[in-house]
């Protein structure tokens, strides 16, 4: 497996970064230092950061900080970063993860853990808490993708519970190649045609063509839980 999250190895010069950037990795060094809100540059084998631009490395690869220059070097183990991949830096806590691959065909976001259904079958129990800031983040994340992107998916929680959800599909405009699974069928019926009016896609979920009494049985069985 391969590690897509963990502690910054090293790191210099990140006191006046905010405390979480979302960056995607690029290798030209005039984009990352005119985008700078946008790129982090990802820096060739054995070389130097630059001023001017938060600089990324592997351990191993020889690079070094210079000056003043915002740096971080991730663990051995991500050296499957390339260019095109979006990274989630969380300077206080020197973490880091990667919430993109661009060589990958399997992206998936999470929108939330939250959801209003509580299936047996669950493997990740609903939590309530508000994470509306994964929602927020997932704008910055859609719009630094690659325009070449392939198609990605979008998970949770019920993603469709926060209505802002269709403004972000909206923000992906051609890049949607496939949505989306309600999984209350009442939630999937109000979704599909706000979808279909949004972005002009269909909608399905797995549980249509499902008996009531079924789906009942194993989507929403709070009522048998103890609490
Ligand atoms: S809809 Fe999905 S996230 Fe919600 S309880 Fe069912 S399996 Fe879990």
């Amino acid at each position: 497996m391969i590690t897509l999250q963990g502690n910054f190895k090293r790191s210099f010069g990140l006191q006046k970064l905010s405390e979480r950037l979302v960056r995607r990795l690029t290798m030209d060094r005039a984009a990352a230092v005119s985008r700078s809100a946008d790129f982090a540059l990802l820096l060739e084998p054995a070389s130097k950061a630059p001023e001017g631009c938060l600089s990324v490395a592997v351990e191993g690869s020889g690079c070094e900080p210079s000056g003043a220059s915002a740096f971080i070097e991730l663990p051995r183990d991500c050296d499957h970063v390339t260019a095109g991949d979006v990274v989630r830096f969380e300077i206080a806590k020197q973490r880091f993860r990667i919430l993109y691959r661009k060589n990958s065909d399997h992206n998936n976001f999470l929108v939330t853990e939250r959801c209003d259904n509580y299936c047996l079958m669950c493997s990740q129990p609903p939590k309530s808490a508000n994470d509306d800031w994964i929602l927020d983040e997932l704008f910055d994340v859609i719009r630094l993708l690659d325009e070449q992107t392939g198609g990605f998916g979008f998970t949770g929680g019920e993603p469709t519970l926060n209505d802002r959800f269709v403004e972000l599909l909206k923000l992906c405009n051609d890049l949607i190649t496939r949505c989306c699974d309600p999984c209350s069928l009442e939630r999937a019926k109000v979704f599909r045609p706000i979808l279909r009016r949004a972005v002009g896609i269909d909608c399905a979920s797995r549980f249509d063509g499902w008996d009531s009494r079924l789906f009942r049985y194993f989507i929403n069985p709070r009522p048998c839980r103890p609490s």
